[in-house]
């Protein structure tokens, strides 16, 4: 093959729109990750061995043709105890995220986001006619209910709530979630239950009971396909029928779907990934106590400390010490916070080595963290 050298000759006369000028971007840090992973929330082992087992039998062959996605959307359908006309497979939960906001938001609507959370809500918001109006957690970090029920106005029309959320861990409780869904009909409520596993908490069952409601799960977490992108969202049968004008039909590859229905059997490894994740998480939140880190308490598979001023210099020192961690100061209200992903006893019992050498050089060299 030869090479060739890219010369932009003119610049482009088309400009992209207005909309899309103003978006910021966004880069998630996914560079250089081979250290023990405790930055993107991901599962930090593997995959279930019978998934594996699938992925080895795919042939050639079969990736020739189109990825058939009604089959696979029946068994997930199934295993949910719900229609498959309620069900929609995506590429991750981030396209479904995308999909939702472009069938439902246009110019003059509101969507309403309790704040700090997950970051693709807002770019994708970015990218639409309809004003994101954010609404900020105290302190606490705990779900702001009580201000979201204010923020609600007839343009409210999509009200996307992540439960648990991220960064915080905080979760919103069903009682609150169904009352916001009863204060807003003319809004989608958008569940997002990315982390349902660790917290065992859901809204699903109200999926075609409540008009407004949406859930979205994600095979990136728990499951540990994060590289496969495959989500689900879950809705009533006339809302989700839009959604699925709008999605495409082939953006759920062959491997992911021919995986999904082997992820959902193997019960037992989900189990064991989720037993050992949250005895993890009681652990090493004694080993922060212990340290004196203030923590927010998490329904989820990562926790929020407070390291103050000297964040940056912290992550940097335990990605220096082989361990990865997210500082989320940038995020509304969290100045000074750093997120940590919660994997197994052992990587954990690493984590808080590093934690603990870390914490002795900061505040050797700075005293105040
Ligand atoms: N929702 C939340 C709350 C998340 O934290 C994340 C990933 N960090 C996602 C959705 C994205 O999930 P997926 O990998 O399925 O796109």
């Amino acid at each position: 093959m030869t090479e060739r050298t890219t010369v932009e000759l003119a610049p482009p006369q088309v400009a992209p729109r207005a909309r899309v000028q103003a978006m910021k971007e966004y880069h998630p840090p996914l560079g250089c990750r081979d250290a023990l992973r405790l930055d993107f929330n991901e599962n930090t082992v593997a995959c279930s061995p019978k998934v594996r087992e699938v992925l080895s039998r795919i042939s050639a062959g079969s990736l020739t043709r189109y990825p058939e996605r009604q089959p696979v959307e029946a068994i997930v359908a199934a295993h949910l105890g719900l229609a498959p006309s309620q069900v929609a497979l995506t590429n991750g939960v981030d396209e479904a995220i995308h999909v939702i906001f472009e069938t439902f938001l246009e110019e003059g609507d509101e969507l309403l986001l309790p704040v700090p959370t997950y970051t693709m809500y807002e770019v994708y918001a970015s990218a639409t006619d309809a004003r994101a109006i954010a609404v900020q957690a105290a302190d606490d970090l705990r779900f702001p209910f009580e201000r979201l029920l204010a923020a609600i106005t007839p343009r409210t029309k999509v009200i996307a709530i992540a439960n648990p959320n991220s960064p915080s861990g905080s979760a919103a409780t069903r009682t609150q979630l169904l009352g916001i869904a009863a204060r807003a009909p003319q809004a989608v409520l958008l569940v997002d239950e990315a982390y349902f596993h660790f917290h065992g908490e859901t809204v699903i069952d109200q999926v075609g009971v409540i008009p407004n409601l949406i859930v979205a799960r994600t095979f990136s977490k728990a499951y540990g396909l994060a590289g496969l992108r495959l989500g689900l969202l879950a809705g009533p049968v006339e809302l989700m029928s839009w959604v699925k004008r709008v999605l495409s039909p082939y953006s759920v590859n062959s491997l992911a779907l021919a995986c999904l229905p082997s992820a959902l059997e193997d019960t037992a490894y989900l189990d064991w990934y989720v037993t050992e994740v949250l005895a993890a998480r009681t652990e090493f939140e004694a080993a922060l106590d212990e340290a004196g880190v203030r923590r927010w308490p998490s329904c989820a598979n990562f926790v929020l400390v407070e390291i103050g001023a000297q964040h940056k210099e912290f992550a940097r020192l335990m990605s220096a010490a082989g361990v990865l961690v997210r500082d989320r100061s940038s995020d509304p209200g969290c100045d000074g916070r750093v997120r940590i992903t919660i994997g197994t006893r052992a990587q954990m019992r690493q984590a808080a080595v590093a934690l603990h050498e870390v914490l002795t050089v900061l505040n050797r060299n700075g005293g105040s963290r």
